[in-house]
């Protein structure tokens, strides 16, 4: 699997160098439980507590307001659960969102409201970012809790969370964001997102899977989310995973340091992707080309299917993913898009080029060499794109 062109990094990414030596003696003789009390565990508390220096320091925060999770979707699910039974305490219990946030999120929200919550889901519109006034005008004395993704994990757009944040932080109500897809592509500073809640993973940054954080304000008190165990501060029992979580420190710390520099590399890429692919036919970005972090591009292709069009790249050796959630037995197309607006058959020929540091310029020129030849076979054999293009002659 040598000469794979990964180009799929909003699904996960590989392990950095650094991450991986930093888990290494975690892996090997520091073998010890954080909470024993000789010194081989205490190596391992050690670890534990530089680790949670850094990440707090990645993202200007406390240390212990860092809780590590096995990654973005149990912290998502920890803060939107934790805050409705915290808040359902003083009789609040309607939620605001997004239309297009990540499964991790709108599921906890779907069976929040089968018990007796009530959620807004505010448009994004076709540029794919939601509006402050829509949110000032979904704010109800019940309030309890916004919850807005940082950068959408399908398109790569940036949503005004700083904005979103001083509106939560004027009205009182609590807010989450979903960084997940933000970390190491935009800045982060907490103290500037005024966010209550901020969830995070390591295997989106170059860490190992099933390793994450949630950021919880000092000033939130949370009930024990995982029970049984005197772990992050007794609100997540569960022996540590040491190596994991001294290797998403370190990830984190190169995602937060290197933001600049990727993203000087990632421009010119993102550019040259973008002109190059516009040139075919009746092909659209989705979402805009300017609120957005560089490494992320959605098009969707007219007559196509995504899922055809993913098969054809992998054959030439290229990863990359379609919007639509096939992953799911069902066909229907990304919520993302249709929340954009799509037509369903628009929504269906899409095809997400999401980049990481360790992008080559000649893997897109590779990409760009490739992909009109199989957008062309694709579309000879579709009847859908016949059907388009006899309108097009009427
Ligand atoms: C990947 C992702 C998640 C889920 O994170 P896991 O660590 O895989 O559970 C949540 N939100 C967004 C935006 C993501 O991209």
């Amino acid at each position: 699997m040598s000469n794979i062109i990964y180009l799929d990094n909003a699904a996960t990414t590989r392990i950095s160098p650094a991450a991986r030596e930093a888990m290494e003696p975690y892996l090997d003789s520091l073998y010890g439980n954080a909470s024993s009390l000789y010194s081989l565990g205490r190596e391992s508390a050690k670890a534990l507590l530089t680790s949670r220096r850094s990440i707090a320091e990645a993202l200007n925060c406390d240390p212990r307001e860092i809780y590590f999770t096995s990654g973005g979707s149990e912290a998502n699910n920890w803060a939107i659960k934790g805050t409705a039974r915290l808040m359902e305490k003083q009789g609040k219990r309607h939620i605001i969102s997004s239309e297009f946030e990540h499964h991790a999120v709108l599921h906890v929200l779907q069976s929040l409201e089968k018990n007796g919550f009530e959620v807004t889901y505010l448009p994004v519109y076709e540029k794919g970012a939601v509006r402050v006034a829509d949110l000032e005008k979904a704010i109800r004395p019940d309030s309890a809790l916004v919850t807005i993704m940082h950068v959408n994990n399908e398109i790569g757009t940036i949503q005004p969370v700083s904005d979103i944040g001083a509106v939560c932080k004027e009205r009182g109500i609590l807010f989450h964001s979903d960084a997940v897809q933000a970390l190491g592509n935009v800045p982060i500073d907490i103290q500037k997102l005024n966010a209550d809640f901020l969830s995070l993973s390591g295997h989106k940054i170059h860490a190992v899977k099933g390793v994450g954080a949630l950021y919880i304000s000092k000033k939130i008190r949370f009930a024990p989310y995982i029970e049984g165990g005197a772990q992050e501060s007794g609100l997540r029992a569960g022996t540590e995973n040491i190596a994991g979580i001294a290797g998403f420190a370190k990830a984190a710390q190169e995602a937060a340091d290197g933001v600049e520099e990727k993203n000087a590399k990632l421009l010119p890429l993102c550019d040259k992707l973008y002109r190059g692919i516009m040139k075919l036919e009746k092909v659209h970005l989705n979402g805009c080309y300017e609120q957005r972090v560089v490494n992320n591009l959605n098009f969707s292709f007219e007559g196509i299917e995504g899922e055809s069009l993913l098969l054809m790249l992998d054959m030439a050796g290229i990863c990359c993913s379609s919007g639509s959630a096939c992953t799911s037995s069902s066909l229907d197309p990304s919520h993302v898009l249709l929340a954009l607006g799509l037509p369903h058959e628009v929504a269906h020929g899409s095809l997400r080029i999401s980049m990481s540091r360790y992008t080559t310029e000649a893997e897109i020129d590779r990409l760009l060499e490739v992909l009109p030849g199989v957008v062309g076979k694709l579309r000879a054999m579709s009847p859908l794109w016949e059907n388009i293009m006899k309108n097009e002659r009427k």
